[in-house]
This record gives C-alpha cells, sequence and structure tokens, in this order.
C-alpha cells in the first residue's frame, strides 16, 4: 500500500471527522506493520491515531480494558490476577513488530494468520467503537468476529478498546499457536475458556483460528466438554469433534490432514492448560 499523506488528528472526533471527508482515500493508521500486506494500488492518506490516549490497560471493574494502540509488548509484559493475554502476545512475531504493532491493528483487519481474533473470541471479550456519539457502541465477540470487522470501520468510525472479562477463580485459559518457527505465521492457533465445577466442565469456550478460512468458535467441542470430566481423556475425544466445525486448510506445503490432526493435538494442549490454570488458582 502507497501512503501519500499523513495526518496526525488532536482527537478521536477529530480522526473520525478526517476518516469521513477522506472517505475509501484514508485510513487509520496504528502501527502500521501490516501496510506491506495490503495490496491497494490507489495512494492513501494516513490518519494517525497512536497520539490520542487509546494505550493503556486497567482494570475496570470485572474486565480488563486494553486501549486500541496498546502494542503487543506490553500485553506480553502485563501481569495481574485473571488475566492470561501475555501467553499468546509472546508468540506473535518478533520483539520489533510486537513493539509497534497494536492490539486494534490485529483485529480490525483480521488477516488468515492473526492470532489475536482467536484469543479474544475464547475469552468472550467486547469491543469498543467510537461512531461520533457521546455513548461507545460495545460490540460482543460472538458478533465482532462473525465476519471480517474492517466493514464496520469503512465509514470512519473507530475501535477505542477492547474489554476482556478477568479470569474469575475456576475458570482457566489455555492457548496454543503451532507455527514452523518462533516468529512464523500460524499453521494453526486455538484457544479455550474453561469454567471448572467439582472438577466437572460447567462452561467451555473453545476457537480455532489460521488453519480454517476465518476464525470461529467450535461448538460441537464445546458441546463434548459440558457437564464432563476435566480430564485429557475427555479433552482427546472432544478435539476429535472440531472436524464437525472446521474446514481445515492445507498451509504452508502440509496438507489438510496434517493440519487436522496438528488442530487436534494442539487443542488437547489448550484444555490441558485451561484445566491446569483453573485448578492452579484454586489450591
Ligand atoms: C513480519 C510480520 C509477522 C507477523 N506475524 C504475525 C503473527 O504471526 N500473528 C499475528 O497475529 N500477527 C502477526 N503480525 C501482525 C499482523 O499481521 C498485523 O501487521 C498487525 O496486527 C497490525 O497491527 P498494526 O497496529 O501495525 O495495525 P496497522 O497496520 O496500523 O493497521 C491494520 C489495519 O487495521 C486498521 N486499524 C488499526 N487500528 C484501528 C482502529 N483503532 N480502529 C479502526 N481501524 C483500525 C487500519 O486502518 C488497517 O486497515 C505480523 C506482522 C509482521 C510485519
Amino acid at each position: 500500500m502507497k501512503l501519500c499523506e499523513f495526518i496526525s488528528p488532536a482527537s478521536l472526533s477529530e480522526a473520525r471527522e478526517a476518516l469521513r471527508e477522506l472517505g475509501p482515500k484514508g485510513m487509520p493508521l496504528a502501527g502500521g506493520t501490516a501496510l506491506h500486506f495490503m495490496n491497494t494500488k490507489t495512494p492513501v492518506t494516513a490518519v494517525d491515531i497512536t497520539r490520542l490516549g487509546l494505550s493503556y490497560i486497567r482494570r475496570e471493574g470485572d474486565a480488563f480494558a486494553i486501549g486500541a494502540t496498546t502494542p503487543l509488548s506490553d500485553l506480553q509484559r502485563h501481569r495481574a490476577d485473571g488475566w492470561a493475554l501475555h501467553e499468546i502476545a509472546r508468540h506473535i512475531s518478533t520483539h520489533q513488530v510486537r513493539n509497534v504493532s497494536t492490539i486494534g491493528g490485529n483485529i480490525c483487519r483480521i488477516f488468515p494468520w492473526a492470532d489475536l481474533p482467536v484469543v479474544l473470541l475464547a475469552m468472550n471479550a467486547s469491543m469498543m467503537i467510537y461512531n461520533g456519539s457521546e455513548k461507545e457502541e460495545e460490540v460482543a465477540a460472538d458478533d465482532y468476529f462473525a465476519a471480517q470487522p474492517a466493514k464496520r470501520f469503512s465509514g470512519g468510525n473507530l475501535l477505542t478498546a477492547v474489554k476482556v472479562p478477568a479470569l474469575k477463580a475456576h475458570q482457566g485459559f489455555g492457548s496454543v499457536k503451532a507455527s514452523r518457527n518462533a516468529a512464523a505465521f500460524s499453521l494453526v492457533t486455538v484457544a479455550a475458556l474453561l469454567e471448572l465445577e467439582n472438577g466437572k466442565i460447567k462452561t467451555a469456550r473453545v476457537t480455532a483460528g489460521s488453519a480454517i478460512p476465518f476464525p470461529h468458535r467450535l461448538p460441537a467441542v464445546e458441546a463434548a466438554l459440558a457437564g464432563r470430566e476435566a480430564v485429557p481423556a475427555v479433552f482427546k475425544e472432544a478435539a476429535a469433534k472440531a472436524s464437525s466445525d472446521a474446514r481445515w486448510c492445507a498451509r504452508e506445503g502440509m496438507g489438510a490432514d496434517y493440519i487436522k490432526q496438528l488442530a487436534e493435538v494442539s487443542l488437547v494442549d489448550a484444555l490441558e492448560k485451561a484445566a491446569a490454570f483453573a485448578n492452579g488458582r484454586n489450591k
């Protein structure tokens, strides 16, 4: 993508106004690391949103509020009770990319390899969108990740924050990203949020991405977990159901059958991590 001009607005409303005036000739610019993945030939005007006070992580009631321009390296460094995003953040690309790439940039235009959508969908996050009115729109993960979110922002609207529920006692989270090497794009990314009660799984949210055309939940896996013991045999049985929810794609020279197996093994790992997380917190 070619940038022809650079605007640095002083407020969210100024940024939105500029984007509305520019129409398809403008785009919000956060870390700018996705520019070379976007093949548009028409030159665009970049509207810088990194100086609008949207870089923060703070606790707000039962959730963590993460500003849209918070770099991935901050997600990696952050530690707090009920926080689990550091685990996936450290597996995204390199330190250099994580220092500039933002949470908003990762989820406003979803590329096939994007890891955060998989994790935020499992964690039941919600996205805060500034649409010019005083009260921001709050969009639940199931709705937000149902289709390419870039369409939501074409009219100048901006993502301002992501709200991630803090993990409660008895809840555990696990994610696994399988890739050729530490900095490579994902072959498959999976995530699981489990709520345990007396050793049994009360609720489960399980997701996959990269190895399928667009990240989504795996309802057959979730149903196979509900009410069952949180033990490896159950995780293996549930993971085997993933193929009824997902059309696995061949990736980087590896066949769809191999990716299917990789996804199932990764799901078992993520579920074991989530159960260990939940059990560890309740000792
Ligand atoms: C070499 C390399 C390897 C990578 N590997 C991975 C990987 O393995 N896994 C992974 O998940 N990511 C990976 N990434 C990062 C990912 O591909 C994107 O580059 C990154 O997430 C974009 O973030 P950014 O802040 O740079 O966004 P930008 O490039 O600034 O923007 C991306 C898009 O989002 C829009 N946008 C940004 N912020 C907002 C907002 N607040 N409101 C509305 N629209 C907005 C922009 O207009 C643009 O369309 C990699 C990047 C590179 C360069």
